[in-house]
């Protein structure tokens, strides 16, 4: 095994950040105020910026749609310099507006917080081939422990 005191590696990394997430999210309040839970929209778009690990971050944002949306834009902006796409771009815009809401962080209270999160680490996992974690257990595994008490 490397020594403790390595920098870390992509999968050192991703299981301390994972844990740290999703221990959050277990606790974030059940009613948050409005600006809590703006707040936390904020920070995970802000994660998804600067999570050093390139092709995770750039995956993470196109989880979030972040991405998807600039390659639209780019994709407009060609086109639209080249030929009049008047007629059309209307449209595109509602699709890229309707995508863009598909999978934003969902912070209105701790439960969707956390289910949101489990739901984004397991498009992760279905991409790394990993199992996918049954998301109703979700505070079992991070905030209670299991129910057979071996957490106890
Ligand atoms: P991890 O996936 O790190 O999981 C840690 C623990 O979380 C597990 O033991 C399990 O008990 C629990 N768990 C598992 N799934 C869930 C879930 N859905 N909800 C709640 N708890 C769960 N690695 C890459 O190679 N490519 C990438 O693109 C990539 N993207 C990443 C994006 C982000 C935002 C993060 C945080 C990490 C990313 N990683 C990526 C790292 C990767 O997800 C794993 O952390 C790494 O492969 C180590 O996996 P692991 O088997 O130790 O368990």
């Amino acid at each position: 095994p490397r020594p403790k005191d390595c920098p870390l590696d992509k999968d050192e990394l991703g299981t301390s950040t994972w844990r740290f997430l999703h221990t959050m999210a277990s606790y974030y309040p059940k009613s948050p105020t409005k600006k809590q839970s703006e707040d936390m929209v904020q920070f995970f778009n802000i994660f998804a910026q600067f999570y050093p690990c390139e092709p995770c971050a750039l995956d993470f944002q196109e989880d979030l749609f972040m991405r998807w949306f600039g390659k639209w834009a780019d994709f407009l902006i060609v086109f639209g310099m080249s030929m009049d796409l008047s007629v059309h771009i209307p449209k595109m815009i509602r699709v890229i507006e309707a995508n863009i809401k598909i999978n934003p962080p969902r912070t209105e209270n701790q439960d969707a917080l956390a289910k949101w999160l489990c739901e984004r680490h397991n498009t992760v996992n279905v991409k790394l081939g990993k199992p996918v974690f049954d998301c109703s257990k979700v505070h079992e595994r991070w905030r209670d422990g299991w129910l057979d008490g071996s957490c106890d």
